[in-house]
């Protein structure tokens, strides 16, 4: 049996972020403190592994000391309508980096532009999620180059194959940076992915924790953004704990993404405050607001309960 009593709750999504409209999570308290385990509904036990193994380190030991206090965070914008940006922005207070998720050229440029009105100085990241195939990622690239010269911080993960990526390094002039690729190539020479990227996007859950990432991110020797899943204050608790112990950290970090939720599980969230989120433990006390049903909750607890009997972690 899992070793620990889950409360499950339901959190409303603003915009259906990857498509989902409620976020259901899994907190529960241990000696080092409230954790999180929310691998997304349709991710298998072997997937899902990796997040308890997370979540049972964060309860159970207390985070490396860190050498910052605060981590400076970007804003996160959906692919949404132009008429939405400015409203969602004004949820990332101070952020002048803005990370959005990119279909192509053509549908997308006016999300730049959009934004360009409401923070003058700001920096972009695409995130296409390995989309694109090489030809397509170079057209596409060369025109957000041309029309946003010198405003673009970087790419992220352009098109999903290595060979792709090293190829399209030596096409565009923008940084590449990395995110599904490192789990996909989890288990092959890890140091290889620095011939590929500029960048390396870490998350706390799917990583395994604090420990198991900061052995992935020696491995690829890359600078690195820590991000995050969706998570609620109190996974983002722990992704910020991450950052704050890295020396190699490459800019703000994607953990301003409370913001995406309708609602949180605690009343002092980690949200973005002039541009930085500070490392501090979170306690959900909000959670018998969103609690689930006895069967959603009981499913939950069957999840964690044959993972961790299963011995995947
Ligand atoms: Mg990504």
């Amino acid at each position: 049996m899992f070793p620990f009593e889950l409360q499950v709750v339901s959190i409303p999504v603003k915009n259906s972020f990857r498509g989902i409209k409620f976020r259901e999570i899994a907190l529960f308290e241990g000696p080092a403190g409230w954790s999180e385990f929310s691998p997304f509904i349709e991710y298998d036990n072997k997937q899902s592994a990796t997040w308890l193994k997370a979540s049972l380190e964060a309860a159970t030991k207390p985070a490396p000391n860190p050498i910052r206090n605060e981590v400076m965070v970007n804003a996160t914008l959906p692919n949404v309508k132009p008429g939405e940006v400015e409203k969602l922005l004004s949820n990332f207070d101070g952020c002048t980096v803005i990370k959005i998720k990119i279909n192509d050229f053509i549908m997308d440029r006016e999300l730049l532009i959009e934004s360009l009105k409401h923070v003058p100085n700001a920096k972009f990241r695409l995130d296409i999620n390995g989309g694109w195939t090489l030809d397509e990622a170079v057209v596409n690239l060369k025109n957000y180059e041309g029309e946003f010269a010198g405003l673009i911080d970087y790419v992220e993960q352009p098109c999903l194959d290595i060979a792709d990526l090293k190829a399209l390094k030596n096409e565009i002039g923008l940084k590449i940076a990395i995110d599904e690729s490192i789990r996909k190539f989890l288990g092959s020479d890890l140091t290889k992915l620095k011939d590929v990227a500029d960048i390396a996007v870490i998350k706390w859950a799917p990583s395994g924790g604090i420990s198991a990432a900061l052995n992935l991110i020696e491995q690829i020797s890359l600078p690195v953004v820590i991000s995050s899943a969706l998570d609620s204050s109190v996974g983002i608790s722990h992704g910020v704990a991450l950052a704050c112990v890295l020396p190699n950290l490459y800019g703000a970090c994607g953990l301003a993404t409370v913001a995406l939720l309708e609602a949180d599980v605690t009343t002092d969230s980690l949200l973005a405050s002039k541009g930085v989120i500070s490392n501090r433990r979170v306690i959900p006390d909000r959670i018998n607001e969103f609690k689930v049903d006895q069967q959603r909750h009981k499913w939950w607890q069957d999840r964690a309960d044959v993972i961790y009997e299963g011995s995947l972690i």
